[in-house]
């Protein structure tokens, strides 16, 4: 079967930063040949290990403004006092070649992209408790202590509305990585089979 003979798979992963999520997202793009990273705007600060253009479009307000208003976003939200929005055309090309797209968005995201395409698949990657996510976060060392304080405060949330609401089609607990990436690329390749 070509690649566009199979229909293409909006893969959307949530979940606190710290979580595992980006190597999660990074083993799911080795494994699978035909999956590609949403490469998201912000209007984040753009951190040392960050490369513009592969982690993030990194873009000042006022650009970030216009492009909402040019409507180049499939979905966009403010977190933790920052912009954060998923470019449209992008998504649109990799799901009529029948690739599989991966959005790393939160929950705010998922939402509105739920709405829009019903279709989508949503994975939920949890840290094993509260502390050691603050660990994690910590030893990072990206985020001064307040702004840690603020993103397990969102995570909190974030989680909550994640189970009520029934955004996600799979909740994954990053206990160990290289376990939690097994279980992702299982939990994908059944809802592409499912789907194919
Ligand atoms: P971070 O600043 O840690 O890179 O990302 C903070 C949060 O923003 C994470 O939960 C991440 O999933 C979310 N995020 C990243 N890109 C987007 C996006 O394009 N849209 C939305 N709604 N959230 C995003």
């Amino acid at each position: 079967m070509s690649p566009a003979d199979r229909p293409g798979m909006l893969l959307v992963v949530s979940g606190p930063s710290g979580a595992g999520k980006t190597s999660i997202k990074n083993a799911l793009l080795e494994r699978f040949a035909d999956a590609e990273f949403s490469v998201s705007a912000t209007t984040r600060t753009r951190t040392a290990q960050e490369r513009d253009g592969v982690d993030y479009h990194f873009l000042d307000r006022d650009e970030f403004q216009r492009r909402v208003e040019a409507g180049a976003f499939l979905e966009h939200a403010e977190y933790a006092g920052n912009r954060y929005g998923t470019l449209r055309a992008p998504v649109e090309d990799a799901l009529r070649a029948g690739r599989i797209m991966i959005l790393d968005v939160d929950v705010q995201g998922a939402r509105q992209i739920r709405a829009a395409m019903p279709e989508a698949f949503g994975l939920f990657v949890l840290p094993p408790s509260d502390q050691a996510l603050a660990d994690r976060l910590r030893a990072r060392g990206r985020d001064s202590e307040s702004a840690i304080v603020r993103r397990l405060e969102i995570a909190r949330q974030e989680l909550a509305a994640a189970r009520e609401e029934g955004l996600y089609d799979a909740f994954l607990v990053n206990r160990d990585l290289d376990d939690a990436i097994e279980e992702a690329v299982a939990i994908v390749e059944k809802a592409r089979t499912a789907r194919a």
